[in-house]
């Protein structure tokens, strides 16, 4: 065989590619290439940030290209036609791309096939390259898929896990095969003023920084909001900068009890994209319905405008709020709590916060932040769907001396623990004075809402 294609989608990188490394051994040239999809386009799935971050990886996995002796060829359009135009132009037998999980990828992978076989090439899908773990690979007698996490783990953690693959020494590029030029963060507008930088070399710092210093007090400290004390790898594992598999690995060997949790943490990741494939639709219905007449975008509005610009008139959720326009990031504690509030205590359909989410999150996944937003709203796979996260004793059991909130809610600043958790309590005329704005609905009241709905009065 003379020359395959390798189709990079959620896995720019070129440390652990199966893909790539399945191309290489069985040709002599390879053609790297991404596609600006415009169907993910269409989806609403191109936010801003998540453009500059994979502007900022593209450059970086053709840079790595380079210094093999090969480059990155980069189209826009729909994915399956640009890829059949490359195969031609390259005359390939073959195409290699990783396994996705949703229903859109699993649409365009059958249309891809379709196209291919019928010029008489073929396609070949990898597995365990943006999972570390098959979806499917482990199950439960009775059904296709784990619907609760701990069970799912359990088997997660005694499956054996591939060795991961080093990166290419060398590529070969055939001649001929033109390419788009390359997109950068300058030309874009509504990307956060805080958010990270992509691409594989810095993804992997982190990663050698993490496991060196930060993982050791990841079981004590990943809750702490001011500590900021998780990975932040997430947009690396969300793009494939990084490779699960190889993480998994990496952090076992780091070994004790903050890697143990770390690793717990990326079986969530697997444990969500399971469901996702044996589930497609839970992406946009609920996966457990629990028959919710949510107030919507038309029966809310003032409180989910309140809630997407931070003046809830709850500290720690605004913070929270706050931090998702500035990073395009927010800590996992303030993710579970913004999430809380909008679906119990405002009791507003998950998917208007899980739009709103996407439409900020550098990490912003289908698989991750649907399921997530779903177990928060008690309609996904959380074993106990009525809970409701208090944003007063939250914040100050996670936020105790309230250095999270002074850092994004710099109109409280002034306020000391506990008081900063609950401005309200401030004595007149001090009250009257802060720039901040009253709760925009009782605890209490949310909760009274929240518990009729659902049937409960408990
Ligand atoms: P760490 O704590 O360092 O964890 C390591 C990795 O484990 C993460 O990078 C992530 O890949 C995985 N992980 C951690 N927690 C979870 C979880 N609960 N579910 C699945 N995987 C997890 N994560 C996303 O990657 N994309 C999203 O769009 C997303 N949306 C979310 C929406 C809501 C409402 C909630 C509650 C959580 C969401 N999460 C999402 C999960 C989690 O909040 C983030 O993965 C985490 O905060 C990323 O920070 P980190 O990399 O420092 O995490």
């Amino acid at each position: 065989m003379n020359v395959s294609v390798v189709l990079f989608t959620a896995d720019l990188r070129l440390h652990d590619h199966p893909p790539l490394r399945a191309a290489l051994d069985g040709t002599r040239n390879v053609v790297p290439l991404f596609v600006r999809d415009r169907g993910v386009d269409r989806a609403g799935y191109a936010a801003p940030n998540r453009l500059a971050f994979l502007a900022d990886c593209l450059r970086d996995l053709d840079a790595g290209l380079r210094e093999r002796g090969g480059r990155l060829v980069l189209r826009s359009g729909d994915l399956v036609e640009e890829v059949c135009k490359v195969v031609t132009e390259a005359d390939a037998d073959e195409v290699h791309m990783a396994a996705d999980v949703s229903a859109y990828a699993h649409r365009r992978e059958e249309r891809l096939r379709r196209a291919l076989e019928a010029d008489g090439r073929r396609l070949h899908v990898h597995d365990t390259v943006t999972t570390a773990l098959t979806p499917g690979a482990v199950t439960p007698a009775s059904s296709d898929h784990f619907a609760v996490f701990t069970p799912y783990f359990r088997q997660w953690s005694q499956a054996r896990l591939r060795d991961a693959l080093g990166p290419p020494r060398t590529i070969r590029v055939p001649e001929g095969v033109g390419s788009e030029e390359l997109p950068s963060r300058a030309g874009l507008t509504g990307v956060s003023e805080g958010l990270a930088e992509g691409g594989e070399v810095l993804g992997r710092k982190l990663v050698s920084a993490w496991l060196r210093r930060g993982v050791a007090r990841y079981e004590d400290r990943h809750d702490d909001l001011a500590g900021d004390a998780t990975s932040r790898l997430s947009p690396h594992l969300h793009f494939g900068t990084l490779s699960p598999v190889e993480l998994v690995h990496r952090a076992r060997r780091a070994g004790g009890p903050g890697a143990e949790a770390f690793v717990r943490q990326l079986a969530w990741r697997d444990f969500h994209r399971q469901v996702l494939a044996a589930r497609p639709a839970a992406s946009g219905a609920d996966y457990r319905t629990k028959h919710d007449r949510w107030r919507t975008e038309r029966t809310a509005r003032e409180d989910i405008e309140a809630w997407r610009e931070g003046r809830t008139g709850y500290p720690i959720v605004d913070a929270a709020m706050r931090q998702l326009r500035y990073e395009g990031w927010m800590h996992n504690r303030g993710r579970l709590l913004a999430a809380s509030f909008l679906a119990k205590t405002l009791y507003v359909d998950w998917r208007v916060g899980a739009r709103h989410f996407l439409g900020l999150l550098v990490d912003g996944d289908v698989a991750n932040n649907q399921l997530n937003w779903q177990w928060m709203a008690g309609t996904g796979t959380d074993t106990r769907p009525n809970r409701v996260l208090n944003p007063v004793t939250q914040g100050k059991r996670y936020d105790p001396d309230g250095a999270y909130v002074h850092h994004w809610v710099p109109e409280l600043e002034a306020l000391r623990a506990p008081l900063v958790h609950e401005p309200w309590k401030l004595a007149e005329p001090d009250r009257a004075a802060l720039d901040y704005p009253d709760p925009i609905v009782g605890l209490s009241e949310g909760l009274t809402r929240f518990r009729r709905a659902r049937g409960r009065e408990d």
